[in-house]
């Protein structure tokens, strides 16, 4: 091939190749700190932790974290809650980021006001104590001291920004059913096999039978799926004995948890 003579541009980069705009990126000691600190990122195989940081750095840029009632969080914390928002994004890829824009972190577990009006028309009002919620096309919400109690237990089948990003990712197509945005076979397998363990459960539940998954994944469908998600990242062993089809969905939806 003929030598091109110093200085020249090849006309298409030339013209544009200032569209292409570089990828975001975390500083690198920023990044090791919240390796350090957060136990599920450790064992991520290094094409999967590169692709961690990108979509971390990502999720800064795009959303708004808000940390509320006297909270103070440094950079190594906001990037620390945009990995644990992104580890199940590793396969979906950004656009499981789309959808809603704010990130409100709590210091400790917070109280909403709850009302519902039963069959009877009577109205319910109570208050309930969160660890996380998420709006649909509204805010994720989490509490900073649950963050870090699932952080200091990462094997004990909680967390709760996983449950939260479950929810964002349930949402993305328009029905929160326990079911995500999946190519249309692997949405019908899913569909049944999710559906088949999610009543298997609820009976063992409803008859008083000691569950090893967390009882709070008979509530419905959607929570089901953040619930078992919350357990392939944290027990994902326990998860396998227990629910091997809904296991074998979440590998493959959200990657091998250990390399
Ligand atoms: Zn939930």
């Amino acid at each position: 091939m003929a030598e091109l003579p110093a200085g020249h541009v090849p006309l298409k980069a030339g013209l544009f190749g200032w569209l292409k705009r570089p990828s975001p990126s975390v500083d690198h000691a920023l990044w090791l700190e919240v390796r350090a600190s957060t136990p599920w990122l450790r064992p991520l195989e290094p094409a999967r932790e590169a692709r961690l940081r990108e979509l971390s750095a990502t999720f800064l840029l795009q959303k708004t974290i808000t940390p509320l009632a006297g909270l103070a969080l440094g950079p190594a914390q906001r990037l620390q809650l945009a990995a644990l928002c992104c580890l199940p994004l590793l396969e979906f890829g950004r656009t499981g980021l789309q959808g809603w824009s704010q990130l409100l972190v709590y210091p400790d577990a917070f109280r909403v006001s709850r009302s519902h009006t039963d069959a009877a028309g009577v109205l319910h009002e109570y208050e309930d104590e969160l660890a996380g919620e998420s709006w649909e096309a509204g805010p994720l919400v989490l509490s900073w001291a649950d963050v870090q109690a699932d952080l200091a237990e990462p094997d004990a089948g909680y967390c709760v920004a996983i449950h939260e990003m479950a929810h964002k990712l349930d949402a993305l197509d328009g029905a929160m059913d326990g079911t995500p945005p999946l190519p249309r076979a692997w949405h019908r397998q899913w569909a049944a096999d999710f559906q088949r363990s999610y009543d298997a459960f609820c009976l063992r539940v409803d008859a008083g039978h000691e569950v090893a998954i967390d009882a709070y994944a008979a509530e419905s469908p959607e929570e089901f799926f953040a619930v078992t998600s919350e357990y392939h990242f944290s027990a994902p062993g326990l998860l396998r004995s227990e629910m091997p089809e809904v296991s074998a969905h979440l590998q493959r939806f959200y990657g091998n948890t250990s390399p």
